[in-house]
């Protein structure tokens, strides 16, 4: 039975009533280790050593194996069915697996040991195993630890728990009174590279990225810390540097034109920059980014949109797709909503906007037939029967693993849901 919690934004922005439905039952998501997908393309001398089973291999493998060209920087070690009393034979195994890779790699310089879910993994304590082989391989690799396991998560959560891991090796920034940004989240490098670009123009120069393209090159955190989280699933990661005593500047995320210069502003004033600075630097591409939206606006104005919880991506892609292209919400699903995280983003919703956190996905079908949209975004699971029911699907993980973030790629991501809808035109002509 689900309940319906009416709640009023708390940013003053709107004070308009969106619902809040919390659901469970069962769920259709990818587990965290999908995350290896983008965080290994993104740090470039760390390997992803999945600790599981012949299941992980394989989704590792089919999901990622067709975009890799040069040697592949994750794999698994398989652990196979046994009891607790073959645990040492197994730290034994793992460990001689470990020797091999990094005898064989001499380029890696970060071993990630992804847990998992199947069983005899848990039993595994890949904390200590990660602390023994550090120990072993110091001073040229450094081994941590995370779970990508798929026992309630969602597959974006692999990134947060990856960069957590990483958090306590972060060096401590000296207190000197000056802050410097931190930009939290994989962004891919070309985006990266643009939002440097403006950052430096409006004369924020002191910027780390995190998690960076080079794993030994971490960027040092502290008191002087201001941070922006770049992707909106990163709530352990979040809390851990707010530990180390950085400070999070409260914003929207960079999708759209509105969400990149709102995202772009929180760093302005955190840093002083002063308002003329910031029009002159953000008006050309934003200009750029608002016309090339108007072409796409034709195909999507109007159309009704529902989400399936999936990436945690999906607040800020309603807030873009109703705002700058407005398409009409029929419901939000987010697998969690980490209301001060997203404060600023739910205050920008449109009145009346259904949210439902979690999960029921015999309920949500219904309801997302019942509703009838033009466009569903959904994961793989869900999105070949609903498509097959004459449904159009866009898969959540693509936005994941496409450069979607900031000005110039706002028009692309209006594209990835304009595409598969006039595909469906094209068809049905
Ligand atoms: S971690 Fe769990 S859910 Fe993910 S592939 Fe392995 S067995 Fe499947």
């Amino acid at each position: 039975m689900t309940a319906v919690i009416p709640i009023h934004a708390e940013a003053s922005a709107c004070d308009a009533p969106y619902t809040v439905r919390p659901e469970k039952g069962q769920r259709e998501v990818f587990c965290g280790l999908t995350g290896i997908i983008w965080l290994h393309r993104k740090i470039q001398d760390a390997f992803f050593l999945v600790v599981g089973s012949r299941t992980c291999a394989h989704l590792i493998q089919s999901a990622a194996g067709v975009m890799i060209f040069a040697e592949p920087r994750f794999g698994t070690a398989i652990i196979d069915e046994r009891d607790l009393a073959g645990l040492a034979d197994c730290n034994d195994e793992l460990d001689k697996v470990v020797d091999k890779l990094l005898r064989r790699r001499p380029d890696i310089r970060t071993l990630f040991l992804v847990g998992s879910c199947p069983s005899e993994v848990i039993k595994l304590d890949l904390s200590r195993a990660a602390q023994r082989l550090s120990r072993q391989h110091n001073p040229g690799v450094r081994v941590l630890n995370y779970s990508g396991s798929g026992i309630e998560t969602t597959f974006t959560q692999g990134e947060d728990a990856c960069l957590n891991a990483m958090v306590p090796v972060l060096p401590a920034a000296p207190v000197t009174g000056a802050p410097r940004l931190l930009i939290v989240g994989t962004l891919a490098d070309v985006v990266e590279d643009q939002m440097r670009r403006l950052l430096t123009d409006m004369g924020i120069t002191e910027v780390d990225f995190f998690p960076p393209r080079n794993s030994t090159m971490l960027p040092s955190v502290g008191p002087d810390t201001r941070y922006l989280l770049a992707q909106p699933f990163l709530a352990d990661t979040a809390q851990s540097l707010d530990a180390r005593g950085a400070q999070r500047l409260a914003s929207s995320f960079p999708l759209g034109a509105e969400g990149t210069t709102l995202w772009l502003k929180a760093a302005a004033k955190a840093f002083g920059v002063a308002g003329d600075v910031f029009d002159a630097v953000t008006r050309a591409p934003r200009e750029r980014a608002e016309a090339a939206l108007l072409r796409q606006k034709v195909h999507l104005e109007g159309k009704k949109i529902f989400f399936f919880p999936d990436s945690q991506l999906e607040i800020p892609l309603a807030r873009f797709l109703s705002r700058e292209l407005g398409m009409v919400l029929s419901e939000i699903g987010t697998p969690y909503l980490h209301r001060k995280l997203m404060a600023e983003e739910l205050a920008l919703l449109p009145a009346n906007t259904q949210i439902t956190e979690g999960q029921h996905v015999e309920n949500q079908l219904d309801r997302c037939h019942a509703a009838a949209p033009d466009i569903v975004v959904c994961g793989l699971g869900l999105a070949n029967p609903l498509e097959a029911q004459g449904l159009t699907t866009k898969w959540a993980i693509e936005l994941v693993f496409t450069p979607i973030q900031g000005y110039e790629q706002a028009a692309d991501l209006a594209e990835l849901f304009s595409r598969p809808l006039r595909r469906r035109m094209k068809l049905a002509a």
